[in-house]
C-alpha cells in the first residue's frame, strides 16, 4: 500500500514530510466486563461495579466474554481486515496502583485480527487509504482519584477490567487533516457496527498519536508518542505541533529521541512525559488462565452476514 502524500511541512533547510501512526482505544459496547459479569455502566458510585475477579482476589478466574469477542471480530469485518482464527491472551506485567492484577490481560503476538485498512475522505474529494496493523482485545484499568482528600489517593475499580480494543495503524498517515479524517472515520465505523460509542468526552474512545518527521521519501524517523488524546482537534493541534518541534530539533543539528509525551491543550504543547529508555519490560507471556481463543469459518461468516450497512456502503447507496 502507498500512503498518500499529506501537506508537507517547510522548514530552514527545506520540506519536511511527517508520518503518523494511531494507536486507537475503543471501549466495547457491553453490558459486562471483558472477564466478569460486573456491570460496565458509567457514573456508578465509585468501586459498586466490581467482581472479585476486577478486584484480582486470589484464586479468582477470568472467564471469556463471548459478546465482547464477537463485537470484535464485528469490528474486525468493519475494518476490511483479517479475522485471526486462533488468538491468544497474554499477560502484560507491570505494577500500578489502579491495576490491582499486577498485570493487564491484553494479546501480543496473536491478536484476535490482522491486517485490514480504512478509506478517508480529505477535503476536495479526495480520499486515503490507511492501512490497520492489528486489533487487540484487552482490559482496562481502574482510575486512581487524587482531588478528593488532601492527604489520601483513593482507588475507583468500575472500570478495571472493562474490554477495549486497541487499534493499531500502520504508519501510512501523512498530516493532521489525515489524522483527523482516520480517527472520524474509525469512530463513524464503530458506531454503524455498535462495537464502541466513540464518546471521547467520557474517555470511550482514546488515542496516542506517534509522531516523526522525515525529508519526503527518506527513511523513517525516530517516532515520540503523544499519550491519551481524548479530542480530535487536539489530536491534529498535538500534530502541527510535535512535526515543528522535533524538523526544529533535526535542523539545530540534534536528534529526536524516542519518548512518550503528553499535550497540554491549554498551551497548545507537547511535553515529555518518559523516554524509551525507561520503557518498561512487560515479560508478556501466554495467560495460563485462559485458553486460546479458537474460531471456525463458519462463526466468522454468520457475523460477517449479519453487519449492518457501514459508512462506505451507505455513501455508494
Ligand atoms: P508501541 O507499543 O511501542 O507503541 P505499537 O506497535 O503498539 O508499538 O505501535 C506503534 C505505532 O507507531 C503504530 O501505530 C505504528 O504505525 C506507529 N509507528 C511506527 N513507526 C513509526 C514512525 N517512524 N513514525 C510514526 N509512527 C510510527
Ligand atoms: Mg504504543
Amino acid at each position: 500500500m502507498t500512503a498518500t502524500s499529506g501537506k508537507l511541512v517547510k522548514g530552514a533547510t527545506g520540506d519536511w514530510e511527517v508520518v503518523i501512526g494511531l494507536e486507537v482505544h475503543a471501549q466495547v459496547t457491553s453490558n459486562a466486563k471483558l472477564f466478569s459479569g460486573a456491570s460496565t455502566e458509567f457514573g456508578g458510585e465509585p468501586n459498586s461495579h466490581v467482581s472479585l475477579v476486577d478486584a484480582a482476589m486470589p484464586g479468582m478466574l477470568p472467564v471469556i466474554n463471548a459478546q465482547c469477542v464477537k463485537q470484535a471480530v464485528r469490528t474486525g469485518l468493519g475494518l476490511n481486515a483479517q479475522i485471526n482464527l486462533r488468538s491468544v491472551f497474554d499477560r502484560k506485567n507491570y505494577f500500578y496502583a489502579d491495576s490491582p492484577q499486577g498485570y493487564q490481560i491484553s494479546q501480543y503476538k496473536s491478536p484476535i485480527v490482522g491486517e485490514g485498512e480504512v478509506t478517508v475522505e480529505l477535503e476536495g474529494g479526495k480520499s486515503a487509504t490507511i492501512g490497520i496493523e492489528r486489533l487487540h482485545l484487552e482490559q482496562d484499568a481502574g482510575k486512581l482519584l487524587h482531588d478528593q482528600s488532601p492527604t489520601m489517593s483513593f482507588v475507583d475499580l468500575n472500570r478495571s477490567g472493562v474490554a477495549l480494543m486497541e487499534i493499531v495503524s500502520k504508519p501510512d498517515i501523512r498530516d493532521a487533516e489525515q489524522a483527523k479524517a482516520y480517527v472520524t472515520k474509525v469512530r463513524s465505523i464503530l458506531r454503524y457496527l455498535g462495537t464502541c460509542d466513540g464518546d471521547m468526552e467520557k474517555g470511550n474512545l482514546r488515542a496516542d498519536v506517534n509522531v516523526s518527521v522525515r525529508k519526503p521519501g527518506g527513511p523513517l524517523g525516530t517516532r515520540c508518542e503523544i499519550k491519551n488524546m481524548n479530542s480530535i482537534t487536539f489530536i491534529g493541534q498535538a500534530i502541527e505541533y510535535e512535526a515543528r518541534r522535533q524538523i526544529e530539533i533535526i535542523e539545530d543539528g540534534g536528534a529526536i529521541d524516542q519518548e512518550t509525551r503528553l499535550f497540554d491543550p491549554n498551551k497548545g504543547e507537547t511535553r515529555s512525559m518518559r523516554s524509551k529508555e525507561e520503557a518498561h519490560d512487560y515479560r508478556y507471556f501466554p495467560d495460563p488462565d485462559l485458553l486460546p481463543l479458537e474460531f471456525t469459518d463458519a462463526y466468522v461468516a454468520e457475523i460477517k452476514a449479519s453487519l449492518p450497512e457501514l459508512p462506505d456502503q451507505k455513501n455508494a447507496r
